[in-house]
């Protein structure tokens, strides 16, 4: 094969897209044994499916934070465990990486959904985030032949509050790209990311919406102050779509619904 890494976006929308038009910034990363999602918002299992890739399929989630554009995992979970190409159950847990502050959380949250069953002896049993999911706890880690790593980033944050929410680096083969996650703009880190030669790409969050103080995302009239040779590294994502009179093509690329990139 010509590339190592390709990633596929499930979407390129935000929390408020119209599924018709756009689905949760998600998406899929290709291992040699599959695939890995890059967070599960609402509308991750409609877009595998229109993708022809079924949830059992998936080595595992990682989870940026804890957005329902991110982290809706219910539909996913049971899917996995009570459907297949074949028809039949696999009974399959799901496997979701996360930060601890992520995790634990998110397995709280899930806990009123799935904790009361039909397990695969066809028993009701009040022991599914037990038996329905299969955690990993940690910064850094490897599914199949690909690394990740978690950093830190400032989305939800102020002095007085900083909800966890994280970026992620990715690795396959010696080929590497960042994710930002949802963050706010820091063109310092961007510049310093976009000058490491190990970078492939940047994947990058983006908001044309008007800026407002209080956003919580990175405003495309701030991306436009930084330097022609860091945009040119940076995919723009989670935008949903860009205007038409906002010119882009300094950028390395802006992502749309189901479009591939390869490393
Ligand atoms: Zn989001
Ligand atoms: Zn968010």
């Amino acid at each position: 094969m010509a590339w190592i890494m390709k990633v596929q976006f499930l979407g390129t929308g935000g929390a408020f897209s119209d599924f018709r038009e756009n689905y949760n910034n998600n998406a899929i990363i290709e291992t040699d044994k599959g695939w890995v999602l890059l967070d599960c918002g609402v509308t991750a299992v409609q877009s595998l499916k229109e993708l022809g890739i079924h949830p059992s399929e998936i080595r595992g989630m990682l989870i940026t934070h804890l957005h329902g554009d991110h982290a809706s995992c219910e539909q996913f979970i049971w899917e996995r465990y009570y459907t297949s190409p074949q028809k039949i159950p696999l009974w399959k847990p799901t496997n979701i990486y996360a930060p601890q502050d992520i995790l634990l959380p998110l397995k709280a949250s899930l806990s009123p959904f799935i904790g009361s069953f039909t397990n695969r002896q066809l028993q009701i049993v009040d022991s599914g985030t037990d038996d329905l999911l299969d955690l990993h706890v940690g910064m850094q880690g490897q599914i199949d032949d690909l690394n990740f790593e978690f950093f830190a980033v400032d989305h939800v944050s102020s002095e007085h509050t900083h909800k966890p929410s994280y970026g992620l680096k990715l690795t396959r083969g010696g080929k590497t790209v960042l994710w930002s996650g949802d963050k706010i703009f820091d063109g310092d880190w961007l510049d310093q990311m976009a000058n490491d030669h190990h970078i492939e790409c940047i994947f990058h969050e983006c908001t044309f919406a008007p800026q407002y103080p209080g956003t919580v995302h990175t405003h495309w009239r701030q991306l436009q102050t930084l330097p022609t040779e860091t945009l040119q590294k940076i995919v723009i994502m989670h935008h949903n779509k860009v205007p038409e009179n906002e010119d882009v093509s300094m950028l390395k690329g802006h992502a749309s619904r189901h479009q591939t990139f390869v490393f």
